[in-house]
């Protein structure tokens, strides 16, 4: 869509005129004479520009490109200087300088970013448009008569509140007469127009529209009749005695007094009438009338915006909506770099101008109004519009009229809002909940930054019943805890979920969408070298981007690998489906149909920045849509077929900072309890069934073999998947498992207890039972070394090495996944995991690669059901293996968990068996260090029989019953084979003092 701005003809200092308590009188007539006529077909303007002046004072005007003829104080040739753009007369008497001048204007080219309305003044054989310098402009605000001569069957239109119209020597002769100061004058017109008139009260509309748009110019005089209504008793009486609509044949959006004048391809966008023309109109009352002290700052965008786009929102109950949207787009466009205060707001030159200058300047009247209340806050605007008229008004003016109504001392506000720049940010860092009474006690620790100020920050505290309550809290310092009472029992609290504060909105807040791409500075692009010219038109598109190659197939690649740290760091453009840098983010996407497709989602790395999916199904649909994805900067997808956009989406996001204090008690209706053998037959009809498991509970581990069981008793045709056993070693799983080598030796070459750890007494029955019914075992885990790498120091250290045993997809876009990962990160922080992105790495790596594994082995074996046990942390709503495994190949499965809390999603179905103690290997309870290939005793716990043997700290070990030993696992090894109360022989090298080592044996019984 077109942008809309408010034309400033030059810059105007302002000049004092006392209107207070002076009586309504006519005003005195028209000082300035401009009296033109038109060369249409040589696109020239002569003019003859007369005004009063005074001996020995000077007089400047801004001429651009204009050529001055001639200058004469009372028809005497007088001496004038012109250069750059301003011509100067000191006139020697009084009385009435005339300048002769005249000007081409070709024009039609857009002048600076297209995107800004700024349009060339022209004449040629579609009509005239003269907006800019097209006569000699005084500095100050003056009473102007125009005379316009023109061919016969034109209309035109200019700045007035009386239009005359009469011939002479044949052609349209116009007067326009401009009694107040004015800022300037514009004019245009053609032999295209057909008049149309309306009124409202004592306002004459007119509409000047095309004769082909005579339709549309019904609906806008007929919307305009509704806003004059609106505005007329919200603020005052129209400043003027006419309005009117004009239509141009050059794509202007501007709002001059006492008309609008908009481009025909702006007046037959639909939505126009419904928001522009509405703001349009009001600026007649603030920039038309009441102007603006441009030099302190344009308050009028900001007002106009928050009283019309805004304001027709509010109507439908959707202000919140357009508050947010303005919020989410401060946040895409504005950066450090472009940031500025509002007092520095001039006008719109880009879209971080904009979403200062309109979008943050609307929040601030909104908070105003929600302070001081409607009366006193329209009560101050009718008293800036009374006070100001016709003359420039600041953001003083509109202080001094607030602080009046409000009673208050508005300064530190003002200062907050329109000197500082930025929006400041708050946050919930704690949140709890306790009885007190008969009554709940909330305690929110709140958090400010970047404000000088008390926010009034609303907040909602929503109770389970489902009724709700609105508690304003006042956030005056960075940190404070507030306390809140209430009656009953609460569920979520929401801080400013109507968006009534100007802030920084947080990561949950803020949706993916593609006005966060087009505010980025430096997109950091992937594409494959097969892409580049498919989507040179989006490469070309976005500004001064690095571009990038990103290959599956590593050295044949001539583009540098993105490290994590890349990907990170920056919004990230990923060109085509195909590209593998998707897989390695989000696992796999679906391929969109549409000939060009664009996708916003969050950075999953980085939920501060984005990442822009584009396909294109021919560089022909990308050049075609490209370019206008711009125009929908509040989407996160959009599709086009040949450049016509055919659908578009916003992602959802939170409303409001939303925390949760209580949830809704969970039910199990006792009488569709079933036990464990009921379930057997649904988990039979599924292709992966996956058990969750406590590692080191007995009870856990009788239930999964009891499945195995029953599941192998119905298909004989079953695998087991295992967490335990990593990748390396399935070919010693296979051995054992096929009796080529017995238990010890598949213990020590799986590195049973150096790799997992956990007594083997758990796992043995469920492997006995493999091992006899010949069911295949699939060891599913990555190699612990490298996740323990990642987890230490991140993806970017593998080596090329270690990569090759990385699962090829990953995802790392599951929300819920990683907030749960990131509170077992927090609970975990003080046991040596630093740094979250390692450890969430850590776990999707692990994750992905079980899930590729059990993909591997069904996708081999498509006719073998299999059993997956893994801890149960792995399984919780489907978030680690299941999904992923889905994923990839879409089958169905179930999720038993065992002992789970009860939540809806968690699982499929939760065991709860009895406790169930269980035989476990005898320990010597010590501890060892291992030191030069050397296994040393530590330490001893009190009752350990070690120690009751005579077993001392320092002693190496050496053999256990004869079987040399030199790490833990050795250790493990030896105990597995042994029962409680049994002995066994220790062999120790002991140093003695001052006599050397010895070899010493004990015996010890466990
Ligand atoms: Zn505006």
């Amino acid at each position: 869509m077109k942008h809309f701005t408010f034309l400033i003809l030059g810059m105007l200092s302002f000049l004092p005129i006392s209107v207070s308590g002076a009586e309504p009188q006519a005003p005195p007539p028209a000082d300035h004479l401009l009296d033109v006529s038109l060369d249409i077909p040589r696109s020239m303007i002569r003019g003859s520009l007369k005004v009063p002046v005074r001996a020995g004072q000077e007089r400047s005007f801004q001429t651009g490109r204009l050529v001055i003829g001639r200058v004469t104080v009372n028809g005497r040739e007088t001496a004038f200087t012109a250069r750059e753009g301003m011509l100067t007369v000191r006139p020697g008497e009084n009385g009435v300088a005339e300048i002769v001048y005249e000007g081409t204007f070709k024009g039609g080219t857009p002048q600076g970013d297209k995107n800004y309305g700024v349009v060339s003044s022209t004449i040629d054989d579609r009509g005239i448009s003269l907006t800019g310098t097209w006569y000699p402009q005084p500095e100050e605000l003056e009473r102007w008569k125009l005379t316009v001569l023109l061919p016969a069957g034109f209309e035109a239109v200019s700045e007035a509140e009386t239009i005359e119209r009469t011939t002479r020597d044949g052609g349209a002769l116009f007067t326009f007469e401009f009694p107040h100061p004015a800022e300037g004058l514009s004019l245009v017109a053609t032999d295209r127009y057909e008049v149309l008139e309306e009124r409202s009260g004592s306002t004459e509309l007119r509409a000047y529209f095309f004769k082909e748009d005579r339709e549309l110019a019904k609906t806008y005089l007929r919307h305009a009749k509704t806003y004059f209504e609106l505005y007329e008793k919200l603020l005052s009486p129209y400043p003027y005695k006419r309005f009117s609509i004009v239509e141009n044949f050059l794509p202007t959006g501007y709002s001059m007094a006492t008309f609008t004048l908009l481009g025909q391809d702006v007046v037959r966008l639909p939505f126009i009438v419904e928001t522009s023309l509405g703001h349009e109109i009001l600026h007649q009352w603030f920039g038309n009338s009441v102007y603006i002290d441009q030099e302190k700052g344009n308050w009028a965008e900001g007002l106009t915006t928050y009283l019309a786009d805004h304001w027709y929102e509010e109507k439908k109950s959707k202000g919140w909506e357009y508050r947010k949207t303005l919020l989410v787009n401060y946040g895409a466009y504005v950066n450090s770099s472009n940031e500025h205060s509002l007092r520095q707001f001039r006008s719109r030159t880009d879209l971080a101008s904009r979403s200062i200058g309109y979008g943050k300047a609307a929040m601030v009247f909104h908070m105003l109004r929600t302070m001081m209340g409607d009366d006193a806050f329209f009560g101050a605007l009718r008293d800036v519009i009374a006070e100001r008229q016709f003359t420039a008004a600041s953001w003083g003016d509109f202080q001094a009229a607030f602080e009046k109504r409000s009673g208050k001392d508005l300064s530190p506000f003002f200062r907050q809002w329109i000197d500082e720049k930025g929006l400041p940010e708050v946050g919930v860092e704690s949140a709890s909940l306790r009885r007190a009474g008969n009554r709940y006690e909330i305690t929110l620790g709140l958090t400010r930054k970047g404000s000088t100020v008390a926010l009034d920050l609303p907040l909602n505290i929503l109770f389970l019943q489902g009724s709700e309550k609105t508690m304003p809290v006042t956030l005056d310092a960075d940190r404070k805890e507030v306390t809140l009472l209430v009656d009953e029992e609460p569920a979520f609290v929401v801080v400013d979920g109507n968006y009534d504060l100007a802030r920084k909105l947080t990561a949950d807040e803020a949706p993916p969408v593609i006005a966060r791409l087009i505010g980025e500075e430096k997109p950091l692009i992937a594409v494959e070298a097969s892409g580049i010219g498919t989507y040179q038109a989006v490469i070309a598109g976005l500004a001064k981007p690095e571009v990038r190659q990103e290959g599956q197939k590593g050295e044949e690649q001539t583009g540098k690998r993105l490290t994590d740290a890349d990907l990170k760091a920056s919004t990230v453009v990923i060109l085509g489906a195909d590209n593998p840098l998707i897989k390695r983010l989000f696992g796999a996407l679906a391929t969109p149909s549409a000939g060009f497709s664009l996708e916003i989602r969050k950075n999953p790395l980085n939920a501060e920045k984005v990442v822009a999916l584009f396909n294109a199904r021919s560089a022909e649909e990308a050049a075609a849509a490209f370019p206008k994805i711009a125009h929908y900067g509040k989407y996160s997808s959009l599709s086009f077929e040949k450049g016509r956009n055919t659908d578009k989406k916003t992602a959802s996001s939170e409303r409001g900072i939303i925390v949760e204090l209580r949830k809704e008690p969970v039910v199990v209706d006792l009488s569709l309890l079933r036990t464990l053998a009921a379930v057997m037959d649904t988990a039979a009809a599924k292709k992966i069934v996956y058990v969750g498991e406590y590692h080191d509970r007995f009870s856990h581990h009788a239930v999964q073999l009891r499945l195995i069981q029953s599941l192998h008793k119905k298909n004989p045709k079953l695998a087991v998947g295992m967490e335990m056993f990593q990748r390396p070693f399935q070919k010693t799983l296979d051995e054992y498992l096929g009796g080529a080598i017995d238990e010890r030796e598949f213990l020590v070459r799986s590195e049973y207890f150096k790799r997992w750890g956990f007594d083997y007494n758990l796992y043995k029955p469920l492997l006995d039972f493999a091992r006899a019914e010949g069911i295949p075992v699939v060891a599913l885990n990555l190699r612990r070394e490298i996740t323990e790498k990642v987890s230490r120091e991140g993806m970017d250290a593998l080596t090329d090495e270690e990569r090759k045993e990385l699962p090829r997809e990953m995802d790392f876009a599951d929300e819920d996944y990683r907030s749960r990962i990131r509170q077992a990160f927090d609970q975990h922080r003080n046991s040596g995991e630093k740094n979250f992105d390692f450890f969430l790495q850590a776990q999707v790596l692990w994750d992905e690669t079980m899930a590729e594994s059990i993909d591997a082995f069904l996708a081999k074996n498509p006719d073998r059901q299999m059993v997956v046990v893994a801890g149960g942390g792995h399984l919780v709503y489907g978030e680690g293996i299941p999904k992923r495994t889905f994923r990839r190949n879409g089958l169905p499965y179930t999720v038993l968990l065992n002992d789970s809390e009860l939540d809806p999603a968690i699982a499929d179905y939760i065991i709860f068996p009895q406790p169930l103690d269980g035989m476990t290997a005898p320990k010597l309870m010590a501890t060892f260090r291992e030191d030069k290939g050397r296994l040393i005793f530590n330490d001893f716990v009190a009752e350990s029989p070690a120690k009751a043997a005579g077993l001392r700290a320092d002693d190496v070990l050496i053999a256990m019953d004869g079987v040399p030993v030199k790490t833990v696992q050795d250790v493990k090894l030896a105990l597995f084979y042994k029962k409680k109360g049994d002995p066994i022989k220790i062999a120790v090298v002991r140093k003695r003092f001052l006599l050397g080592e010895k070899e010493m044996a004990f015996e010890v019984k466990l």
